[in-house]
């Protein structure tokens, strides 16, 4: 049996179709707010993206500024006809800029599960605010140590906490990807360096990047769905 290689599903280096908000039709926002710490306050989006696109044609794979990821329907048929999984289709909607012509997309919500960062990595866990549920972890110091084979599910997209950006994908991902010419995307094996410097990281919580329900089952027991 392979050893299974693992990437980084990302965009395309110096990409200049990355999709924008729709200012005619913006998202809804939750507000956070803390009773004890006001630096805590956040947002949270609770409407499907609505974006803009402007470039035509679209890649088949379009980024926004938010590092969000949709998918055209036709790739979403290719990964689910060859059986990937990890992943799941969330609603969403886009339009070519300068047309106004709508096209048919999703949000690509990773599910796979990579576990916690295994404390080799460096990350760990510095802040847990039991008031409004905001988390700090410390930086990454060992990128090369992420992945830990019996943290994760087997699943061909996974999330590795707390780097909820990070889409891992197994070589899998790569060859179907590949061997149907889908654009807009790129594989990279060079996992990702230290923040800024000295920075960790704040992810929110992991119910902000895939289905409440999803977020319960591989967070609930960890206190950070
Ligand atoms: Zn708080």
């Amino acid at each position: 049996m392979n050893i299974t290689r693992f990437y980084l599903l990302r965009d395309p280096e110096e990409n200049q179709c990355i999709a924008d908000m729709d200012e005619a039709a913006p998202y809804n926002f939750e507000k956070i707010r803390c009773p004890i710490e006001r630096g805590h306050a956040r947002a949270r989006r609770n409407s499907p993206l609505n974006m803009v696109v402007p470039c035509d044609p679209a890649p088949d794979v379009i980024f926004t500024w938010m590092s969000e990821c949709l998918i055209q329907e036709p790739v979403r048929q290719i990964f689910d006809s060859e059986g990937l999984t990890g992943f799941s289709a969330l609603p969403a909607r886009a339009k070519i800029k300068k047309t106004g012509v709508s096209i048919p997309v999703h949000e690509l919500a990773v599910t796979g599960w990579g576990g916690m960062a295994p404390e080799a990595t460096g990350i760990r866990e510095v802040e847990r605010c039991h008031a409004c549920g905001h988390l700090v972890y410390s930086r990454l110091e060992a990128p090369e140590k992420l992945i830990d084979f019996h943290n994760w599910d087997g699943s061909d997209f996974f999330m590795i906490w707390p780097l909820p950006r990070f889409r891992f994908v197994t070589e899998r991902v790569v060859e179907v990807c590949e061997r149907h010419g889908v654009t807009g995307v790129a594989f990279s094996q060079n996992w990702p360096t230290s923040q800024r410097k000295g920075s960790g990281f704040t992810p929110g919580r992991l119910s902000h990047y895939m289905p409440r329900e999803r977020a319960q089952l591989l967070g609930g027991a960890l206190g950070i769905d």
